[in-house]
């Protein structure tokens, strides 16, 4: 298989990718998702909000995501779903697999790299205490609740009070669930002040600054979280402990580019964002290659991610000149 451009992820930085590139003449585009849909994380983000800059109304996560589909599925723009790319080389041969095609090569003359960005687990924060089943990220969580129909726990802690947290901690309270508290190392919460009135203080769900978890009890299920005030350190000051008997912990504790292929393709990094070094033309060090949204660094706002991907669709054309 040959294209003029691929396009590597079918989330919103891919899709106004695509688009842009397509409305510039280039006629030969395929997009890859390895999910079931296209519209990355915005499918599971129910909630409002989304669209303020881009098209000066609210809307929820999949009404953004919608615009975006139709104009592409319009415009003739062939995409494949549920297929996984494994590996791109230098040489701009992507080598992807599904259960339709089996393994593809697929040959390039140039790439849009946009798969996002992924969660931060237990395992990258060092978290002390046994490791029972009901640990998830918010991600996921929300993912369970949202789209798969899965309610995930009914005693619930937070650990960490970034957008996704806090939406969560409504999100959880809507569903029946009891949201005991909301834990932050930092004296500051990272979620805008509108997240904090409207998915904490509405609810009465107490939000602690400067303490983090310093326990994690369970034998099958989680049973119980203990949390303490930090130092200025950052260290659990002793006696000032508080211990909720929960069966669900969140973690939203950050969020890291999606760049293993990235790597492997040899684009050079930014060590500060995790993410490919880009020019302005949103080119990485590989000519032909370009990159947009959350794989280059995590963005706040969905907004911002699609005009990154115009522009890396509008440069992507550009290079057949
Ligand atoms: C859990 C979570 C909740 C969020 N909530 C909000 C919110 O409420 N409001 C907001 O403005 N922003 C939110 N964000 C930020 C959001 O990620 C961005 O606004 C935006 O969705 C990023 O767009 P993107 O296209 O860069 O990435 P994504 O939307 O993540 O899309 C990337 C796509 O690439 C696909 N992909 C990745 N690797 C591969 C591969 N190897 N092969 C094929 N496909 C691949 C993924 O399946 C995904 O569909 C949230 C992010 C997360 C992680």
């Amino acid at each position: 298989m040959k294209f003029d451009l691929v396009v590597i992820g079918g989330g919103p930085g891919g899709l106004a990718a695509a688009i842009e590139a397509k409305k510039n003449g280039v006629e030969n585009i395929l997009v890859i998702e390895r999910d079931k849909e296209l519209g990355g994380i915005l499918q599971q983000c129910i909630h409002n909000g989304f669209g303020l800059h881009e098209f000066k109304e609210e809307l929820t996560g999949p009404e953004y995501a919608e615009r975006f589909i139709l104009e592409l599925q319009k415009m003739n723009i062939e995409y494949k779903l549920d297929t996984m790319v494994l590996d791109v080389t230098p040489e701009k041969v992507i080598h992807a697999i599904n259960t339709v095609d089996g393994y593809m090569a697929i040959e390039a003359k140039s790439i849009i790299l946009a798969m996002g960005c992924r969660e931060r687990t237990r395992g990258a924060i060092a978290m002390p205490g046994e490791r029972p089943a009901g640990i998830f990220t918010a991600g996921t969580a929300q993912r369970f609740i949202n789209m798969e129909g899965y309610m995930v726990g009914k005693k619930v802690v937070i650990l960490g009070s970034g957008d996704i947290g806090l939406i969560m901690a409504r999100r959880m309270t809507l569903e029946g669930a009891e949201v005991e508290a909301v834990v932050e190392l930092m004296p500051f919460s990272g979620g805008l002040a509108r997240n904090i009135a409207q998915c904490l203080d509405d609810y009465g769900i107490p939000l602690y600054l400067s303490h983090t978890i310093v326990d994690i009890v369970g034998k099958e299920r989680l049973e119980k979280v203990t949390i303490a005030k930090v130092d200025e350190n950052r260290r659990p000051i002793p006696g000032t402990e508080i211990t909720y008997d929960c069966d669900t912990l969140l973690l939203s504790v950050g969020l890291i580019p999606e760049n293993d292929i990235s790597r492997n393709t040899g684009i050079v990094m930014d060590r500060r964002t995790n993410g490919p070094i880009v020019n302005h033309t949103m080119e990485t060090s590989i000519e032909g290659v370009f990159a947009c949204g959350n794989v280059v660094h995590v963005h706040d706002l969905v907004d911002f991610v699609s005009e990154e991907g115009e522009r890396a669709g509008r440069f992507g054309f550009l290079i057949f000149c």
